[in-house]
Parts: C-alpha cells; sequence; structure tokens
C-alpha cells in the first residue's frame, strides 16, 4: 500500500501508541474501495470513524444531544438564521427541552424545491452522531412565506433514517 507525503505527515498527528493500529485501519479502509494509495482525505475520514467510535462508548448521560436544523432556502435569502440561534442559545420556544449538553452540528438550507439535497446532508450528519433535526419555523408558518409545501415529504425522508424531527425552531 503507498502513501502519499501529505497522508504520512497527517499520520504523525496520531498519539504514538496508536500509530500501528491507525495505520492498518486507514490501509484496511482503502483497501476496501479497491485502491492501493492513502491520501490525506483518507487520514481524516479514518480519525472521524474513531472519534465517532468513542463517542458511542460514553454512557447516554455522558454524550451530547446533536441537532441539525434544515431550513428554507428561499427564506435564507433575506434570513441569516439569528432567530433560530438565539432560540437555541435561550433554549427557548422548540428549543425548550435541551439541556446544557446539546450541540448545533448543522445549520444548512434545504437547497430549493422540493428539498433536493436535505436527505443527502442528514446521511453526512447521521455518521457525526445526529439525533434530532428541526425544520426552521420559516418553512412550518404561514406569514410573509408560504408554508413549505414539501415539509411532510422532507420530515418523513430524515425519519426513514433513524432521526427524530421536530416542526419549529423559534416561534
Ligand atoms: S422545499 Fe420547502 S423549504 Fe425548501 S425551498 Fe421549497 S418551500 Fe422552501
Amino acid at each position: 500500500m503507498k502513501w502519499t507525503v501529505e497522508a504520512e505527515e497527517e499520520l504523525k498527528k496520531v498519539p504514538a501508541f496508536v500509530l500501528r493500529m491507525a495505520r492498518r485501519a486507514v490501509e484496511e479502509q482503502v483497501r476496501k474501495s479497491g485502491r492501493d494509495e492513502v491520501t490525506v482525505e483518507d487520514v481524516r475520514a479514518g480519525r472521524e470513524r474513531h472519534l465517532s467510535f468513542i463517542e458511542k462508548q460514553k454512557p447516554p448521560g455522558e454524550r451530547p444531544t446533536r441537532i441539525a436544523v434544515v431550513r428554507c432556502d428561499i427564506v435564507a435569502e433575506v434570513c441569516p438564521g439569528v432567530a433560530c440561534f438565539r432560540a437555541f442559545h435561550e433554549r427557548h420556544c422548540h428549543f425548550s427541552t435541551y439541556g446544557n449538553n446539546t450541540e448545533i452540528i448543522g445549520f444548512f438550507t434545504c437547497g430549493g424545491c422540493p428539498g433536493r439535497r436535505v436527505s443527502r446532508l442528514v446521511e453526512k450528519l447521521v455518521d457525526h452522531d445526529l439525533d434530532v433535526v428541526h425544520l426552521s419555523s420559516c418553512m412550518m408558518l404561514e406569514g410573509d412565506y408560504p408554508k413549505c409545501p414539501h415539509r411532510t415529504q422532507i420530515k418523513s425522508s430524515i425519519e426513514a433514517k433513524g432521526i427524530r424531527v421536530v416542526e419549529g425552531t423559534h416561534h
């Protein structure tokens, strides 16, 4: 198995006592994907997998709850998301049930009708131990903008990945 110079450099960041194990694990993944050269991205992906594994070993109380917010691509043209973040930081409205050990790990727009990239991005976040997705209030409320006509399908596509969905953020 060949290693690029950058990959070797990246591997040096791994603590010495797990170096051999890390090298073997990365090479195994690269082999499985049908390649014969380890790149810096492979080493980083290996580190992510390892951190995720460590995280999963923690007892439920110690592990943070990880949430993401999906919002309307159209509304995002005029809204930087301040109210969603304020509601999260102050734990009000749809964030009121979360304790201190809660993190926002994703905040993204749907990608345009009919929620083009939601499924793909949620899948990425599942690898980072996502627990809950909030559909932003701009998708749910009739007001300056119409309710999202695709919200039911978007919700189902997220739930199909085993992720809980909360309808709303700051309203
Ligand atoms: S799918 Fe819904 S949330 Fe996404 S842009 Fe269209 S209306 Fe907005």
